[in-house]
């Protein structure tokens, strides 16, 4: 998949937003939807998508989309922030698969890191378990719903 092309309507984080597949939720409102990377690269790691815009990477999120979307992203970035204790966070976004992008659904990856602790790298995560992911999506979506 290149850096341009289709948006297609059956991919997999449209069929999130849709509810016909599962996900392990920590954020909705009408601009986006936050929830666990499967393939965690560390404990925590975690998505934020655009709910409306059928745009494919950051590049083609209208502009009058980007404040209130990147908004959604900090928001959950704090959340994850207040509800792991991470010391850092990487927020990172791959356009194109040439960048290394997998899923054609524009998403933001936050990812908190502990000193000491070491991070998977991209695309070299193992699948994490509902049962693992659950407990931090609480933690990530208690400390959002305190800051609101
Ligand atoms: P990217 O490679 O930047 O396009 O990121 C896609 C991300 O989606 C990867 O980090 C995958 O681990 C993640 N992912 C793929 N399938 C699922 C799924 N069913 N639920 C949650 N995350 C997923």
């Amino acid at each position: 998949m290149s850096l341009h092309g289709t948006y297609e309507d059956d991919n997999i984080f449209a069929k999130m937003i849709a509810g016909d597949i599962p996900c392990v939720k920590v954020y909705e409102d009408d601009i986006a939807m936050a929830f666990m990377d499967i393939f965690p690269q560390s404990d925590g790691h975690t998505l934020v998508i655009p709910k409306q815009a059928k745009a494919r990477n950051f590049l083609e999120l209208p502009g009058d989309y980007v404040g209130s979307f990147m908004q959604r992203v900090q928001k959950v970035a704090q959340g994850v922030e207040a509800g792991l204790k991470p010391d850092g966070i990487v927020i990172t976004q791959f356009n194109g698969a040439p960048a290394g992008q997998t899923v054609f659904h524009l998403h933001f990856h936050i990812i908190p890191r502990w000193e000491g602790k070491s991070m998977a790298g991209h695309g070299q995560a193992g699948q994490a378990s509902p049962e693992t992911l659950l407990p931090l999506a609480e933690k990530i979506s208690a400390a959002i719903g305190r800051a609101s």
